[in-house]
């Protein structure tokens, strides 16, 4: 039996990604191993949205070098937005690299693997990578918007919605085979529209299928979130209450030359709506873009304040090639050290302000292990009893220590 070993970086969509990669190398035979020495197919599903993911993923690579001299017949498969980006100039540097195959062209994935004559021909298991309790389901790939720091939209390409038919068929699968809670994705998931499908019919229809316990969408971009959109989901108890909505700036004029769309104001009124309809917000935020100025970091300093967010992924700048930003002058690392290590600390009070407000609050808490799981509004929760993984279990909160409640159960 072929063995197959996959290290993926980056994003849920990667995840989503590699899950639905393996099933093709399930189809020809593969079996998945989490022991890179016992495998004889490694795939590198990568990322490049920072310097940082994609020099991660290009040093692994180059380690692979010994691990298939061990045995000549190892495959190497290097995927996803890195391989997109770097394109065949990496099998000059790398020439034991098997197959490059970039995140355009993972619909294709199939194609790819038998034009290399390294697979037989596909059978009929269709095996998934057991994604535990959470079933990732593409609905929407590539991205139209064009923010300027932004490597997304030239590796992924324009948006492509998948049908409506597919995705439930896809949830229904995750589900019977144990997912309790589905995730939809998607580079701006809530702008998703298939013929007379909107974002919040999918949602709903989901919610509706067998076994699905809670459903939880990322990354939404704030234009979508309109009250239309609100009206037609806030009664839905399986929709997690908990939005994921990347603001990357406090200031309006660094939002104009981010190419966002929205300006602090507009952002600020999302927040409201969506906090009225009880959704906890986390978000991303770029410290150090090029015109950055202090005034305008400020201004981020502020917004995170007035937002609440309870939690938030902080991101030094980092030029991406051929993205308009990438053409600015960079601004000294030191400050953008400076000012992550001062977000940073705010967003690490802001949270654990927001986990003290939630003692004595009743939370609806899905266990990921016997005992502790995640709130619907994403909070972690530690439980006294020990419960079966996938319950669904209702408790009042007793205290809080740091990113962590604790159940009165
Ligand atoms: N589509 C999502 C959106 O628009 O909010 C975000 C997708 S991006 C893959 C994930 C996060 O990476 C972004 O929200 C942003 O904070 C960060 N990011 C993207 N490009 C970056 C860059 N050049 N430097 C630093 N962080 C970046
Ligand atoms: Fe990148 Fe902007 Fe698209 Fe998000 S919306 S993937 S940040 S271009």
């Amino acid at each position: 039996m072929t063995k197959v070993f996959i290290q993926t970086y980056g994003c849920q969509m990667n995840v989503a990604d590699s899950d639905e990669m393996f099933a093709h190398l399930a189809s020809r035979g593969a079996q998945y191993t989490e022991n890179l020495d016992e495998a004889d197919i490694a795939l590198i599903n990568t990322c490049t949205v920072r310097d940082h993911a994609e020099h991660r993923a290009v040093s692994f690579l180059g380690r692979l070098a010994a691990w298939k001299q061990e045995k000549p017949g190892r495959v190497i498969i290097f995927a996803g937005c890195a391989a997109q980006r770097l394109g065949k100039n990496l099998q000059k540097k790398y020439p034991f690299l098997d197959i490059i195959s970039g995140a355009k062209e993972i619909e294709h994935f199939a194609d790819t693997l038998d034009a290399s004559g390294l697979f037989n021909a596909p059978g009929k298991d269709t095996h998934q990578l057991a994604s535990g309790l959470t079933g990732y389901v593409t609905i929407m790939r590539g991205c139209n918007f064009a923010c300027s720091y932004c490597i997304v939209p030239s590796v992924r390409g324009p948006v492509k919605c998948l049908p409506a038919e597919d995705i439930l068929a896809d949830a229904a699968q995750k589900a019977q085979a144990g997912a309790k809670e589905i995730m939809l994705l998607g580079q701006t998931v809530n702008a998703y529209q298939f013929e007379n499908t909107s974002f919040a019919d999918l949602l709903n229809q989901v919610s509706r299928l067998p076994g699905v316990e809670r459903i939880r969408f990322t990354s939404p971009h704030p234009i979508y979130f309109t009250p239309e959109f609100l009206d037609a989901i806030k009664d839905n108890p399986k929709i997690a209450r908990h939005v994921h909505l990347p603001v990357q700036s406090g200031s309006t004029k660094v939002l104009q030359e981010m190419k966002r769309g929205y300006t602090r104001e507009i952002f600020l009124e999302k927040v409201r709506a969506l906090k009225s309809c009880g959704f906890n917000i986390s978000t991303d935020i770029i410290v150090g873009f090029p015109t950055e100025t202090e005034d305008d970091f400020k201004e981020t300093l502020s917004l995170v304040d007035e937002a609440e967010f309870f939690a938030a992924y902080c991101f030094k700048y980092s030029p991406r090639q051929g993205t308009p930003a990438a053409k600015m002058k960079l601004l000294p690392q030191n400050i953008l050290e400076e000012r992550l290590d001062i977000l940073l600390n705010k967003v690490r009070g802001l949270s654990d302000a927001a986990y003290q407000a939630q003692v004595g609050s009743v939370q609806e808490v899905l266990l990921e292990s016997e005992n502790k799981g995640r709130a619907s509004g994403n909070f972690w929760v530690k439980t006294r009893k020990s419960y079966p993984v996938g319950s669904v279990i209702k408790t009042s909160i007793e205290k809080a220590d740091g990113t962590l409640l604790f159940a009165r159960d």
